[in-house]
């Protein structure tokens, strides 16, 4: 995936993905404090690589030890694809956003879906992680998750995933 590509949809939809320095990152977020700067979330379990400004719609990444796609999708939904912080998301509502992105960019949903191997459906949903399950279970749950998108108006009709915010 070319990161251009991601780079110039952000700004399409009103925010922006920014590339900066381990040292630049680390002075951002405060790393090594037990603070976080205010407005910015650190995304968990990214080991000081990958966060988001929500007020200002900006997806921040370090190039610390490279960066995944399918992760910056996912920062890239909780910023236009909820209403609400970081910290109050309700993660499976932008699920199905996060899957129109891929098929709308083209990326290789393979490696996409890969990327989800420890997503957590809800329990009344599935009962393993998304890994664990069939390829038919995890299909049957992305055509749900994209139905339940367009029906929130997260996405477009024709796929297109849209910016709510
Ligand atoms: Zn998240």
């Amino acid at each position: 995936m070319d990161l251009s590509r991601l780079r110039s949809l952000c700004q399409a939809l009103g925010g922006g993905l920014v590339e900066m320095t381990e040292e630049e990152f680390d002075r951002t977020f405060m790393v090594g404090s037990q603070k976080e700067p205010v407005g910015l979330t650190h995304a968990p379990f990214t080991d000081r690589n990958l966060g988001v400004d929500w007020e200002g719609k900006r997806v921040l990444y370090s190039t610390r030890w490279g960066v995944h796609w399918p992760d910056l999708i996912h920062e890239m939904a909780h910023i236009f694809a909820s209403v609400v912080s970081p910290a109050k998301s309700d993660e499976w509502s932008f699920f199905g956003w996060e899957y129109a992105m891929c098929l709308y960019l083209g990326g290789d949903l393979g490696v996409w879906k890969e990327a989800q191997q420890s997503y957590l459906p809800p329990t009344k949903v599935a009962l393993k992680a998304f890994g664990s399950l069939s390829s038919e279970q995890q299909q049957a749950i992305l055509d749900e998750r994209l139905a339940a998108a367009k029906a929130a108006g997260l996405v477009a009709e024709d796929g297109t995933p849209l910016a709510i915010r």
